[in-house]
Formats: C-alpha cells, sequence, structure tokens
C-alpha cells in the first residue's frame, strides 16, 4: 500500500493477503481442470475445492456438506431467503426481520413482499441493538424465517444472535443471520448462534472478489434459484470459481491464527480514535453500541457538517473512509441504518464510518485524530446552520 494512503474502509472492502493470492494463482493456470471432470486434472481440483469446504466449515464448526459456494454475500443472502421462503411457504408466509439489516437482505424481503409473504421489521434502541423480547412478540403462527445480521456493517453492533437463535429455536422457525461483517473478526460459530443459514463473504476478510459462501444446517428446507449442472448438490448450479474458493479458504486459515491478536490491537486503536475525534471536535457523538461493537469499526455523527464533504476533504489527504455503507454511498437518501437509531436526516448526513483493519497504524489513527477536526470546523464555519 502506498505511503501516503490511509486506508480505512475495510467494512467496504479488504485487499486480499499475499498468502492468499499465491494459494489462487496455480488455479488460474496450470490447474484449470474443471472439477466436475472425472479424469486426474479435473479430480485434482475437485479435491482442492473439498479441502476448502472443510477448512471453511471446520472455522464456524459446521459440517462441510452444509456448505455452499456462492459468488458473494449478496448471493447468499438471497439465496438464504427467497430458497428458504419458497421452500417452506407450505408452513406460512411470516417473515421478521431487524430494521437495520443491509440491502442484500432487505432488497430480498421485498421481493419476497411483493410475491405475498408478509414481513416485520422489528425495531432497534439507540445503541441499532435488537431486543429478541420483540423478535419474540412479533412471531405469529405464520412464522417460517427470522433474519438479524450478526453485527452491522455501518455501526458496527454486535446483535444478541444466540438468544434470538434460541427463540427461533424453540419455536421452529428457521433463523439466519447476516456474518459478512464478523467472519474472522469475532468468533463465528453455528451452533452457538443457532444459525440454520448463515452467509458470508470472502472480501471482508482479506480473500478474494466474488466468492462467498452460505452455510445451510442439515434438515433446513431451501430451493435453489440457480439452475443447470449439479455442482453444490443441486443447490447453486454453476461451474466453481475455484481459485476464488481456494483463496477464501486461505483467508480464512491466514485469519485463524491471527484473528484474537488483530481483534486485540485494532480495538485499541479503534478506542484513540473514539476518543481522539469525539475530545477534539464538539458537538459530535458516537453512532452504535459503546461496547457490543466490532473491534475494527468507528462511526461518528458530527453535528452541522455533511458528511460528503468531509469525505472530499479526507481524500485530499489520502484518507479513505465512508459515509454509510459501500452499496448506499452513491445516493442521496441517508441510511435506513441511521435514522433506525433515532438520528435526524440532518445528522445521519453528517455520519462517517473508519473501518480499521491489519494495516492501520497508531500514526495513521494520529494523522486521522490531526487533520479531521479543522476539516469539521472549516466546514461548519460555511454551514448557515452552525452558530457560534
Ligand atoms: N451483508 C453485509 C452486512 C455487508 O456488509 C455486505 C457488503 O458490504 C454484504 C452483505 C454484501 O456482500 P458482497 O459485497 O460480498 O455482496
Amino acid at each position: 500500500m502506498s505511503e501516503v494512503m490511509i486506508y480505512l474502509d475495510h467494512a467496504a472492502t479488504t485487499p486480499a493477503d499475499p498468502a492468499v493470492v499465491k494459494a489462487m494463482e496455480p488455479y488460474h493456470s496450470e490447474k484449470f481442470g474443471n472439477p466436475s471432470t472425472i479424469y486426474k486434472i479435473g479430480r485434482e481440483v475437485r479435491a482442492a475445492i473439498d479441502e476448502a469446504r472443510d477448512k471453511i466449515a471446520d472455522f464456524i464448526g459446521a459440517d462441510s456438506s452444509e456448505i455452499i459456494f456462492t459468488s458473494c454475500g449478496t448471493e447468499s443472502d438471497n439465496l438464504a431467503l427467497i430458497g428458504s421462503a419458497f421452500a417452506n411457504e407450505n408452513k406460512g408466509n411470516h417473515i421478521i426481520a431487524s430494521s437495520v439489516e443491509h440491502h442484500a437482505v432487505i432488497e430480498p424481503l421485498k421481493f419476497l413482499a411483493r410475491r405475498g409473504f408478509e414481513v416485520t421489521h422489528v425495531p432497534v434502541d439507540e445503541f441499532g441493538e435488537v431486543d429478541p423480547a420483540d423478535i419474540k412478540k412479533a412471531i405469529t403462527g405464520k412464522t417460517i424465517l427470522i433474519s438479524v445480521m450478526h453485527a452491522n456493517n455501518e455501526i458496527g453492533t454486535i446483535q444478541p444472535v444466540t438468544e434470538i437463535g434460541q427463540i427461533a429455536k424453540e419455536r421452529g422457525i428457521i433463523f439466519h443471520t447476516d456474518a459478512v461483517q464478523t467472519i474472522c473478526s469475532v468468533p463465528v460459530n453455528v451452533d452457538d448462534i443457532g444459525a440454520n443459514l448463515l452467509a458470508i463473504s470472502a472480501h471482508k476478510f482479506y480473500g478474494p472478489k466474488g466468492v462467498g459462501a452460505l452455510y445451510v444446517r442439515k434438515g433446513t428446507k431451501m430451493v435453489a434459484h440457480i439452475y443447470g449442472g449439479e455442482q453444490e448438490r443441486r443447490r447453486r448450479a454453476g461451474t466453481e470459481n475455484v481459485s476464488g474458493i481456494i483463496g477464501m479458504a486461505k483467508a480464512i486459515e491466514v485469519a485463524s491464527g491471527r484473528m484474537e491478536n488483530d481483534a486485540v490491537r485494532i480495538a485499541m486503536l479503534r478506542d484513540k480514535l473514539i476518543d481522539g475525534l469525539l475530545s477534539k471536535v464538539e458537538e459530535s457523538h458516537l453512532n452504535g453500541h459503546p461496547t457490543k461493537r466490532l473491534p475494527n469499526n468507528v462511526n461518528i455523527a458530527f453535528r452541522y457538517v455533511e458528511g460528503e464533504s468531509m469525505l472530499l476533504n479526507l481524500d485530499a489527504h489520502g484518507i479513505y473512509a465512508s459515509t454509510g455503507s459501500a452499496c448506499s454511498s452513491a445516493t442521496l437518501e441517508p441510511s435506513h441504518v441511521l435514522l433506525a437509531i433515532g438520528l435526524s436526516h440532518e445528522v445521519a448526513h453528517g455520519s462517517l464510518r473508519f473501518t480499521l483493519g491489519r494495516s492501520t497504524t497508531e500514526s495513521q489513527i494520529e494523522t486521522v485524530i490531526e487533520k479531521l477536526p479543522p476539516v469539521v470546523e472549516r466546514l461548519r464555519m460555511m454551514s448557515p446552520l452552525y452558530k457560534r
């Protein structure tokens, strides 16, 4: 990475680890066989995919047969929700989700609503946390599916998924959780969570882009939505992204050796950045939960300023951050997550997200603490809303 770049948008994506790139390389050239063929070079690739599947399954406490490879986190969420809703529509048509889900969950739920499913969005508190009691209250005799993300991509709040999984299990309801932001960041175990369906995406944990996985607990009914060959036990047809799958497994192997230490170091830098900015900039506050949050997430609301203007000014210093999730940062609509925690449109528009990663150093954090306050000050001076 270039020295002038301070990359603080690891929730949007991460650079592939060098060991990942190296592991993938042969599968672009000499190990090019199609894993569905029965001759030697195909069988060798099949064996490599099986090994990758075992590694990924093992990491989340699953059985290899419960892992389906997909093209990304979005596809995993779509397959989980649409696939399980249609497979279980004979039992009921009611779905419960939190109000802070990623668009990869919101949009398939909108699609299902257009197809006759009824969706209840359970609110969150001021810190973005769902109360499991509210999930329990929302359950009806027709509820077939509950979807609550493991941790929020914008404000970093970690949800009480274990309690929600328990409630779902007691009522015989399928529990889906989007673990795209937690895998390789905090421990993820499908049995502890009680998940039937769990989505992951490699590019969020120093793996390649364009590959993800969906965990599907044995016995969970789910229909496919890509039809064709027999790949992935007919649950997701299409020739596998072989190098991507190998890279994803390697990224998990790398993370399993360093995750705990990284989390401690990164959380220290996170707290330094939060304290530094909040103490230097008046009329600012932390969005998200003060303690139940991802080790790498900082989301701060700066009143009387516009997020986009702050971003452009930071960009001029080589500092890359975000105003919302990567997918919504191109729109002018305020983030639904920030509105769900009770922020006004104006304050939501003045919020910035910094997500730290392996390459983040203390001196980078100090640079942000030095550069951002004068930017906010300058922008406020130009704002008609700001009175001194
Ligand atoms: N779910 C969450 C919580 C995310 O943060 C993201 C990406 O930002 C996705 C799903 C979508 O993942 P992908 O980019 O692999 O489609």
